[in-house]
């Protein structure tokens, strides 16, 4: 799904993105929102692609779906590694994750 901006509506084009580096492997982030991240052979987390496809290099982003952006921020804040980035497209400022203010 591609979310248009619209002025004064505050829906925004988000993305996310994980740190693989800082992962736990836990997999929190893949109950929360299965759709988006899923756990690799190599134990880490990876954020899956609008065709469901897996996108194994690491940092790699994904666009957020609206309907599941409460489960991706979710997934950002409990996340144990704070590796769970979403930003902004068009500027590609941090909103949610470690990185943000
Ligand atoms: S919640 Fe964070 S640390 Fe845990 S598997 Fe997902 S990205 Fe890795």
């Amino acid at each position: 799904m591609n979310v248009q901006q619209e002025a004064g509506t505050g829906v925004e084009e988000l993305e996310v993105w994980i740190d693989q580096d800082l992962c736990t492997g836990d997999g929190i982030c893949a109950q929360y929102a299965p759709e988006v991240f899923e756990l690799d052979i190599d134990g880490l987390a990876y954020v899956k692609s609008a065709d469901d496809e897996l996108l194994q290099t690491p940092g790699a982003t994904a666009p957020v779906p609206l309907p599941l952006l409460n489960d991706v921020v979710d997934s950002a804040k409990e996340c144990p590694g704070e590796c769970i980035h979403v930003r902004r497209v068009s500027d590609r400022t941090e909103v949610y994750g470690p990185g943000a203010e």
